[in-house]
C-alpha cells in the first residue's frame, strides 16, 4: 500500500535530490490567460519560461498541480480520466535534456515507485517533415534496459505537445505506460491496448513554431514531465481502476450508502458523479472561488454539479446528496488550505445550485422524454424551453439525446438563445437609451402599459407569475410571462378593468435610483435572471389607496410616462403560447 501522501513525498523528495526547486501549486483559474477556462497542466504556468525569460527559481524546478480538464469529460466513466486530476510535474528550462530527463523518470519509476520493467513501455515519436524520427530517446530508453518491443514509435497525434496557440514552443514527447492487464503483459508493446495507463510523459521541447508553418530550433530547449497522480498511485496499489484508491473510495463509498446500490453494479455512474463532484469542490474552493453560473467557469461548475444529479437520478437518490459528497472531498484533500478555507462556501453553494435544480429536473425529464417519444428530433426551441425553464444545460440536452439516439438543432437553439439574449437586453438593459429604437410618446405610454399589465397578472393570476421579457414596438407592446394555461376571457377582462382603473385614477409615476439590494428589498420587481447594475432605477406608480402605498413598482430602465392619465385606454388583443409553461399577451394603447 501506498498512500497519496507518499507518492507525493517520494517523488518531490527525489527531484528535488536532483536540485529541482519546488513551484507552488497554483489556482486552477490561470492567471493572465483568458484563453483557457482552466490550468490544464503543470506545464501552465511555465509557458512564459520556454523562451528564454528566467524563473526566480532556477532552470530545475518541480511540484504537484491541481488540473481541470474539461475536454476529457465524455471519457470520464472509464479507469483513469478525471476531469480533475493532479499531475506530478518537473522541468528543466534550459537546463538537462533528454538523457537525464528519461533517466530521472526511469529511475523515479523503477528505482523509487519499484514498477517492474515486465509492466512497462514507452512510446517515442516517429519523425514527420518537421522533426525528425525520435531515434535518440529510443538509444536512451534501451541503454536503460527497456527492450525494443517495449519502444513504440508513434505519430504527431500521440507523441507531440504544444504549441499553446497558433505559434510557440513545442516537441515532440516521449510518454511511459504500465500494464494493468490481470494476465501477463505481452512481450511487444501495443499501445492500442486499454490495459497499457499512460502514467507519464516527458516533453521534450525543442522548437518554436512560427505563424508560417516552420519547425525551428529554439535556443532554449527544454524538459517538461507530466505524470498523472490518481493513476501512478492506481498502479502502485495493483488497482486496475483509479477509483480503488484511496482518494476516491471514500465518495464511492457514501455514494453507494446513498443509494443504496453497489459500484459493481453501477461503475460509470458513480465514477461520473464522484468525479464531477471531486472537481466542483475544488472549483469552488480555488484560491480564486468560482460560484456557478452561465458564463466562463461558473458554467462548467454548474454544468458538472447537475450532470452528476442527473446521474444522482439515474441511481434513484432522491436527496440532496453533493454536500455530503462535497464533504468526503474536502476531508480527502485537507492538505488543501483552501477547501478547508472556503468549506462553508462550498456545501451552501453545491447545495443551492442542487436544490435549485432538483426543484425542476425531474419535470424536465419527464418533459424531454415526452418530447423524444413524440419526434425524431429535440428542435432548437424546445432545447431552449429545456434550458430556460427547467435549468438543462445544453451539453446535457445533447448528451440525453445521444444516448436516445435521437437528433437535436444544436443551431436552432443557439439561435433562439441569442434572441433571447437580445431579448432581455433590449428591454431591461435599456434599448431606449442605445437609441436602437424611439422615444416616441406612443413608445412610452406602452411601457407604463408593461408595468401595469405585470402587476394586474400577477394580482390576477398570483403572485407566482414571473416576467419572462417583453418587447415593445409603437403599436403594441408584447408580455411573456410563466404561466401553465390560456386566460379565460374573463381573466383577460379582469386585467384590461384593473390596469385602465389604474389609467382613471392619475397616478403619479415617481422614479428613484436605489442600490440593487435596497431596490429589491423595497419591493421592486426584476426580471428572473437579469443581471442588474449595482445601482438601478425604479419606476413606482404612486398610488395612496394602496396598503402599501403604490400600484406597482419596478426596476427599469424606462421612459415612463410621468402620470397614468397620459396611457389612454389600454386593450389585450391576442393571447398565445411561447413554450410550455410560457405564455404571450399583445396589448395596444387606444388614443
Ligand atoms: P491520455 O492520452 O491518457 O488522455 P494525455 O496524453 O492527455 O493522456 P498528458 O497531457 O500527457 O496526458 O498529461 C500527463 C499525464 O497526466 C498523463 O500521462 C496521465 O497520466 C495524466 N492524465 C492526463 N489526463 C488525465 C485525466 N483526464 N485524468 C487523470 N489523469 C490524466
Ligand atoms: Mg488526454
Amino acid at each position: 500500500m501506498i498512500t497519496r501522501k507518499e507518492l507525493i513525498e517520494k517523488y518531490l523528495h527525489f527531484f528535488k535530490s536532483k536540485d529541482h526547486k519546488e513551484i507552488p501549486n497554483s489556482s486552477l483559474i490561470p492567471i493572465n490567460d483568458p484563453t483557457v477556462l482552466f490550468t490544464t497542466a503543470g506545464m501552465h504556468p511555465l509557458v512564459p519560461y520556454l523562451s528564454g525569460q528566467p524563473h526566480p527559481l532556477g532552470k530545475r524546478l518541480v511540484n504537484i498541480q491541481k488540473c481541470i480538464r474539461t475536454g476529457d469529460i465524455e471519457q470520464v466513466g472509464d479507469s483513469t480520466h478525471h476531469t480533475f486530476f493532479e499531475m506530478l510535474g518537473n522541468w528543466s528550462l534550459g537546463d538537462y535534456w533528454k538523457d537525464s530527463a528519461i533517466s530521472y523518470t526511469f529511475q523515479f519509476h523503477t528505482k523509487i515507485l519499484k514498477i517492474p520493467l515486465e509492466r512497462y513501455a514507452v512510446s517515442v515519436f516517429i519523425g514527420d517533415k518537421d522533426s525528425v524520427k525520435d531515434e535518440e530517446s529510443a538509444k536512451i530508453w534501451l541503454s536503460l534496459g527497456i527492450s525494443k518491443e517495449r519502444i513504440a514509435f508513434l505519430p504527431k497525434k500521440d507523441n507531440w505537445w504544444g504549441p499553446t496557440g497558433e505559434s510557440g514552443p513545442c516537441g515532440p514527447d516521449t510518454e511511459m505506460f504500465y500494464w494493468t492487464g490481470k494476465e501477463k503483459a505481452p512481450k511487444i508493446f501495443d499501445p492500442k491496448d486499454k490495459n497499457w495507463v499512460e502514467i507519464g510523459n516527458d516533453v521534450l521541447i525543442q522548437y518554436e513554431k512560427t505563424k508560417d508553418n516552420l519547425f525551428i530550433p529554439l535556443k532554449q530547449k527544454n524538459i517538461d514531465f507530466g505524470g498523472g497522480l490518481e493513476r501512478t498511485l492506481a498502479v502502485l496499489n495493483n488497482f486496475e481502476d483509479n477509483y480503488l484508491t484511496e482518494i476516491w473510495q471514500p465518495i464511492i463509498k457514501e455514494i453507494e450508502t446513498i443509494s443504496h446500490k453497489k459500484y459493481e453494479d453501477y461503475k460509470k455512474e458513480m465514477r461520473i458523479i464522484a468525479d464531477h463532484l471531486k472537481t466542483s469542490v475544488f472549483i469552488l474552493g480555488d484560491e480564486q472561488p468560482t460560484i456557478p453560473a452561465n458564463i466562463g467557469q461558473g458554467y462548467v461548475l454548474r454544468r458538472l454539479i447537475r450532470r452528476a444529479i442527473r446521474y444522482g437520478k439515474i441511481l434513484k437518490i432522491e436527496i440532496n446528496f453533493t454536500k455530503i459528497i462535497a464533504e468526503k472531498v474536502i476531508e480527502i484533500y485537507k492538505d488543501y488550505e483552501t477547501l478547508t478555507k472556503n468549506k462553508e462556501l462550498i456545501l451552501k453553494e453545491i447545495e443551492k445550485e442542487e436544490t435549485k435544480f432538483r426543484t425542476t429536473v425531474e419535470r424536465g425529464i419527464r418533459k424531454f422524454e415526452k418530447l423524444a417519444n413524440e419526434q425524431k428530433e429535440i428542435s432548437g426551441i424546445d432545447a431552449f424551453l429545456l434550458f430556460q425553464s427547467f435549468g438543462f444545460p445544453i451539453e446535457m440536452t445533447e448528451e440525453m439525446c445521444k444516448e436516445r439516439e435521437i437528433k437535436i438543432d444544436k443551431i436552432g437553439f443557439d439561435k433562439e438563445y441569442l434572441n433571447h439574449q437580445e431579448l432581455s437586453r433590449t428591454t431591461s438593459a435599456g434599448i431606449f437609451k442605445s437609441g436602437l429604437s424611439d422615444h416616441s410618446e406612443k413608445t412610452t405610454r406602452l411601457h407604463t402599459t408593461t408595468h401595469l399589465l405585470n402587476e394586474a397578472l400577477s394580482r390576477v393570476l398570483g403572485p407566482e407569475v414571473a416576467q419572462r421579457g417583453s418587447n415593445i414596438t409603437q403599436e403594441r407592446t408584447r408580455f411573456d410571462f410563466v404561466f401553465s394555461r390560456k386566460l379565460t376571457e374573463s381573466e383577460i377582462k379582469e386585467l384590461e378593468d384593473i390596469v385602465n382603473k389604474v389609467v382613471k385614477k392619475s397616478l403619479t409615476v415617481k422614479s428613484e435610483e436605489l442600490p440593487y439590494k435596497e431596490a429589491i428589498s423595497s419591493g421592486a420587481k426584476g426580471e428572473f435572471g437579469h443581471k442588474y447594475p449595482s445601482v438601478v432605477t425604479v419606476y413606482t406608480v404612486v398610488d395612496k389607496d394602496e396598503k402599501k402605498e403604490y400600484f406597482s413598482r419596478e426596476i427599469c430602465t424606462g421612459p415612463h410616462v410621468k402620470n397614468t392619465s397620459e396611457i389612454g385606454r389600454i386593450k389585450i388583443i391576442e393571447q398565445s403560447s411561447v413554450s410550455a409553461g410560457v405564455r404571450r399577451i399583445k396589448a395596444i394603447v387606444e388614443d
